[in-house]
């Protein structure tokens, strides 16, 4: 299968503001904004500006790690904003088998309904 490690996604255009897109939340490392096909009152995608090879948690490399924990503290943060006080879910879809579409890292946090569990 072709590497996707260095090919640019739909979400580098997102980040250059090419594509527009509801931004919520923006740092140096990180942005965030509202997924176009939400599957829940709040529904966000986290992602590095600066993807590094990241395409999936599966391709995670002990130099990721930093940018990986900002990605999860981003998300509680605007968990926090959004007025999620009663709990949320944080998902990040990884390969084929987990219905990963776009090859550039992202955390979903889905919020603002009871989410079930186990998943589908
Ligand atoms: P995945 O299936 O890879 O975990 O999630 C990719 C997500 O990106 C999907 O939920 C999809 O709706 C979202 N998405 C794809 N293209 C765009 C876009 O152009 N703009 C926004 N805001 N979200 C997108």
């Amino acid at each position: 299968p072709p590497s996707h490690a260095h090919s640019p996604t739909i979400f580098d255009k997102i980040i250059n503001k090419e594509i527009p897109s509801t931004v919520v939340y923006e740092d140096d490392k990180v942005f965030a904004f509202r997924d176009i096909t939400p599957q829940a009152p709040t529904h966000i995608l986290i992602i590095p500006k600066v993807k590094d090879g990241l395409t999936g948690l599966s391709k995670a490399e002990e130099r990721h790690c930093e940018i990986l924990g900002h990605l999860l503290y981003t998300a509680k943060l605007v968990a926090k904003q959004e007025g999620l006080d009663d709990g949320f879910r944080i998902v990040i879809n990884d390969g084929p088998r987990g219905c990963q579409s776009v090859y550039h890292i992202h955390v979903h946090l889905i919020g603002g309904r009871q989410m079930n569990w186990p998943p589908g």
